[in-house]
């Protein structure tokens, strides 16, 4: 049930939205956590976002391999060391023997030792040039680890946000006809404009809480402003959570995560 197949979706020009959901338990029913990971394709290079988690490696190299289209994988950016994002970082680096990662690996060669002479550090604010196109590696204002990375693709206005802006969503209701599995197309690839109701603050703030444990005790106001002009100066028509559908409704889903996050720091956060 938590690898069933989803395809990659286009997001938009040379953007794609690839891995799966797991199932989870929230407000005391089955639901599904999103662990995307993200594929940007320039004229020359291509690059992937996260890696999405290990329960849908193979999943994920058969995404790419069909986005790519017989092209090569040139670069990949996990947005910080952790399993859901970085997990499948071996299997890449396998498959794709000219592939680098970039970005904060400051302690990348301590997890993956095999790939020590593959790795390329790039600060926020330097962009991999991909043709055409750039993915600008940002600062995360919303992170759990210390060099969590956000980034930008300047080429479809995508802002890849790590663990920020995390929601689950409802599995659909199984019909009466028996043999539709439970996870089906669903609301798996919908973009958050598409969902029959747009996400709700409870489902955020579960997202929120499960991905980051810290936002019980903090106040996150200061990083919504940082936000808000990073938004201004880098124009962002998707946010592309690790965590969620796609949301095309930037300004909403702005004001959701910030009640979101004031919801699970008030201690009202379901329990969590
Ligand atoms: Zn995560
Ligand atoms: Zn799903």
């Amino acid at each position: 049930m938590t690898a069933a197949f989803e395809s990659a979706r286009r997001i938009a020009d040379g953007a794609f939205w690839l891995g799966g959901c797991l199932s989870a338990f929230g407000h005391g029913e089955e639901v599904h956590y999103h662990v995307n990971a993200f594929l940007v394709i320039g004229d020359e290079r291509a690059v992937l976002i996260d890696t999405g988690d290990p329960a849908h490696r193979e999943m994920v190299l058969a995404q790419v391999e069909e986005v790519l289209a017989g092209r090569t994988l040139d670069y990949v950016v996990p947005t910080h060391p952790e399993i859901p994002h970085a997990g499948n970082l071996p299997a890449l680096m396998q498959r794709y023997p000219q592939a680098v990662v970039v970005g904060e690996i400051r302690d990348y060669h301590l997890h993956f030792p095999e790939f020590a002479d593959r790795l390329l550090a790039l600060p926020p604010g330097r962009s991999i040039d991909l043709g055409g196109r750039e993915l600008m590696l940002m600062p995360a204002h919303i992170r759990d680890l210390e060099n969590t990375t956000w980034a930008w693709d300047s080429g479809a206005g995508v802002l890849f946000v790590s663990d920020g802006f995390s929601f689950i969503h409802d599995v659909p209701s199984p019909d009466e006809e028996e043999d539709e599995p439970v996870h089906r197309p669903g609301q798996c690839r919908l973009l958050s404009g598409e969902m029959p109701e747009p996400p709700t603050v409870a489902q955020a703030a579960y997202g929120t809480g499960r991905a980051l444990y810290w936002t019980k005790f903090v106040d996150v106001s200061d990083a919504f402003t940082a936000i808000e002009s990073l938004l201004d100066e880098h124009p962002t028509r998707f946010i592309g959570p690790a965590h969620g559908n796609v949301i095309d409704d930037v300004d909403g889903m702005l004001r959701t995560s910030l009640a979101a996050h004031r919801t699970v720091y008030q201690g009202r956060g379901l329990g969590l």
